[in-house]
Order: C-alpha cells, then sequence, then structure tokens
C-alpha cells in the first residue's frame, strides 16, 4: 500500500498518519519532520530550509525532491508507505510520478482531508510538539496529562515558530495557490477520496478506514 495524506497546514495530516501507519504498518514519510529532524542535528540542509519554513514558506522543490528521492531509493523505504505532506507543489506531483514509475509503482489512494479556515486557525494557534519525540498536541483538543510535558516520553512541548498566526496566514495562501492545484491533478485518476475533517479524531479516522475498504 501507498497512500498520500493530503490537507490544508492543520487539517489533521500528522494526526490521522500516526495512527494509519501503526495499523497498516505503513513507512511515515513526513517532508515537514524530516526538515525539523534535519535542523536539529545542525545539517546545513535542514539549517536553510528553516530559513523557509520559519517564515510559513515552502522548501524549495528541487531541495524536498532530493530528500524524498533519498528516502525511497537510498535508504531502502519499505514498499508500504505513506507520504505526508508531500507533494505541495505540481511540480513535486510530477517528480512523484518520476519515481513511482522508475519503482514500477503507483499510489493506491490520495486522501484529502477537507477542513474550513476557522478550523484550521483555531487548530494551529493551539498546536503543541514535542521537542524529543515531534509527537503532536493541543491546547484544547488534546491536552497532555502535564501541561507542557509529553505523555510518551517527558519530553518538553513548545510551539513551532511557523504555527504563530502571521506565518500560518502565509501558509494558507501558499497552500491555496501552490498546492491546491494538486486535488484536481490526483481527482482525475480516481484515486482521490475527499475525508471530512472537521470531526473527532476518531471519526475523521473511520472514514478514512471505511474509504480505504472501499478503493481496495
Ligand atoms: P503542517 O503539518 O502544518 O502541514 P509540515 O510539518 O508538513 O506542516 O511542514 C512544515 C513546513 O515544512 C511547511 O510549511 C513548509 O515550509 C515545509 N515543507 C514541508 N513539506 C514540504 C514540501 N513538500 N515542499 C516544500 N516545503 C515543505
Ligand atoms: P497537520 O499535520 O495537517 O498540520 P496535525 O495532525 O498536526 O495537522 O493537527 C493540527 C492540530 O490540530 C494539532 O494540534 C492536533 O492535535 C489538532 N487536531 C488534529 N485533528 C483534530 C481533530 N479531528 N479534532 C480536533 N483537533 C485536531
Ligand atoms: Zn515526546
Amino acid at each position: 500500500m501507498k497512500l498520500l495524506v493530503m490537507g490544508p497546514p492543520g487539517a489533521g495530516k500528522g494526526s490521522q498518519a500516526r495512527k494509519l501507519i501503526r495499523d497498516f504498518n505503513l513507512e511515515h514519510i513526513s517532508t515537514g519532520d524530516m526538515f525539523r529532524q534535519s535542523a536539529e542535528r545542525g545539517e546545513e540542509l535542514g539549517k536553510k530550509a528553516m530559513e523557509y519554513i520559519n517564515d510559513g514558506n515552502l522548501v524549495s522543490d528541487e531541495i524536498t525532491n532530493r530528500i524524498v528521492k533519498k528516502k525511497l531509493f537510498e535508504e531502502g523505504a519499505n514498499t508500504c508507505f505513506l507520504l505526508d505532506g508531500y507533494p505541495r507543489t505540481v511540480t513535486q506531483a510530477h517528480a512523484l510520478d518520476d519515481m513511482l514509475q522508475e519503482m514500477g509503482s503507483k499510489l493506491t489512494a490520495v486522501i484529502n482531508i477537507v477542513v474550513d479556515k476557522e478550523v484550521i486557525l483555531e487548530r494551529m494557534v493551539g498546536r503543541r510538539v514535542c521537542r524529543d519525540c515531534g509527537y503532536t498536541y493541543h491546547t484544547h483538543f488534546k491536552p497532555p496529562k502535564e501541561e507542557g510535558v509529553c505523555d510518551k516520553c517527558g519530553g518538553e512541548l513548545y510551539q513551532r515558530p511557523d504555527d504563530k498566526l502571521e506565518s500560518v496566514r502565509n501558509r494558507l495562501r501558499i497552500y491555496e495557490e501552490k498546492t491546491r492545484p494538486i486535488i484536481d491533478y490526483y481527482k482525475g485518476r480516481g484515486v482521490l477520496v475527499n475525508i471530512n475533517g472537521m470531526q473527532s479524531f476518531e471519526a475523521v479516522y473511520r472514514d478514512i478506514r471505511k474509504a480505504l475498504r472501499d478503493l481496495t
């Protein structure tokens, strides 16, 4: 199985991806996580990427395609994987097609999580992330047992610089301009499933599971 999870920032891609990779034994390929981890390790690529990310801008297609390709080919990714936050531009979608073709494979499904702008803003400003393991919380919708502390590993929770309001607005503008056109790109191929993301975590997941059952 090869899945792609799409949606605007804050739609719940990461939260749903976490459950899908566990239940279907998929490798989680999140370009956002890869950039943040690279920066944490002090690598040039990550540091350069964070300059774009912190202002809410996209990292270049060239850099992004390169890290995905490296992951899929050189690091011997599982044949079953879930792409989260990639592709984000039509150029990246074409690059992914080339990679899949090289593997002699194709996407099983493209899951598009649909949410309104108001819901996005509410989710983004309350998002908190563990510095150590990357687990995601929300101040209201998914609070940790102890404020500021990760339930999973005891790490410190922080607010991503790009989750501040100004940066979120920029990211939403960029989503509309650069990423939304990909939806049409996949719609024509019969692999796109739209999921109502404005429900509880569990209800969104139930709908995704149902859509996957219907597809396969
Ligand atoms: P979110 O979960 O809020 O959608 P991500 O963690 O997926 O955000 O990504 C954080 C940031 O990393 C993006 O706003 C963007 O700057 C950069 N990024 C992630 N994936 C890509 C990509 N495929 N192309 C370009 N930039 C990306
Ligand atoms: P994305 O990866 O699409 O940017 P996340 O999965 O990181 O989105 O979710 C963004 C924020 O919204 C997080 O704080 C998360 O806990 C919260 N969230 C995600 N899905 C839901 C949901 N169905 N209901 C309430 N809050 C949610
Ligand atoms: Zn943690």
